[in-house]
């Protein structure tokens, strides 16, 4: 007797939406996610799709009828609770198109809960575009499986960050004239979590002063190379899921 294929298929379709997700609830799906299915994933009526929307975790859903440019998605099952990530924040400078963009999609794909992009005095550029790097984050979160998108901060400048900064949350401070190893930074503090990364031009002397005047300021160095941004954004931030993160639960 042949064993029944299991649905949903390891092969679905995963898509973010903001519609409300439960049992019996249909999804309407248009525009470039209707195109996304249709015309890359060809789904076909009765064919499973997984949906999250950072709420009611992951439901899989079986498409309806199927029109020209649209479809409804309707819930079956949850497949997922809604599943927390790591209470880690990456506080980066919002460095150049394309390489933000690849920030977005790592930090995603790592873990990350929340991303606070600070302006600094060397910074490159000097604005952000939101959808965009929103659109990254989709992206990333669809393809790794993760329920929740992370939480895209407003920019802020970088004494206001210091001066609202959260109790009890430790600052690690990636600092290009070096410091403490990682491991022993991160051993050291074991609870909520962020790291700060300067811009393509580095921290200035009085920045570097005043983020280690902070009290929840914890040096680290990353090695005896200088990294590029993004390349210290992504690495520590894979160290610190692998050492305090979920990486080894
Ligand atoms: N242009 C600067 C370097 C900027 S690198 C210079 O030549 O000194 C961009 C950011 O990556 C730095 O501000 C720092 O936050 C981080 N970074 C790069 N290499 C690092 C290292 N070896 N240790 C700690 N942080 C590092």
């Amino acid at each position: 007797m042949p064993a029944t294929p299991a649905w949903p298929p390891r092969s679905a379709p995963r898509l973010y939406t903001q519609a409300d997700l439960d049992a019996g609830v249909g999804v309407p799906v248009d525009g470039n996610a209707a195109h996304y299915l249709l015309s890359v994933m060809r789904v076909g009526e009765g064919d499973a799709v997984l949906l999250f929307n950072g709420r009611d975790g992951e439901w899989a859903a079986r498409a309806g009828a199927i029109r020209k440019r649209d479809l409804v998605l309707e819930c079956v099952e949850q497949t997922k609770p809604l599943e927390t990530v790591p209470d880690f924040w990456l506080c980066a400078a919002p460095i150049k198109k394309g390489r933000i963009d690849l920030v977005m999609e790592k930090a995603t794909e790592l873990g990350v809960a929340r991303i606070q992009p600070v302006l600094m005095a060397r910074c490159v550029v000097d604005k952000l575009n939101p959808e965009r790097l929103a659109a990254q984050m989709i992206e990333a979160a669809e393809q790794c499986g993760r329920t929740m998108l992370p939480n895209l901060a407003e920019m802020v400048k970088l004494d206001a960050l210091l001066k609202h900064w959260p109790e009890g949350r430790a600052l690690f401070f990636a600092d290009e004239q070096g410091d403490a190893p990682m491991g022993q930074a991160f051993a050291a503090h074991p609870g909520p979590a962020a790291l700060l990364v300067g811009p393509e031009g580095g921290f200035t002397t009085q920045e570097r002063e005043a983020i280690r005047a902070h009290p929840a300021a914890v040096p680290i160095t990353l090695g005896p190379r200088i990294l590029r941004a993004e390349t210290a954004a992504i690495a520590a931030t894979a160290c610190w899921m692998n050492l305090n993160g979920d990486w080894t639960k």
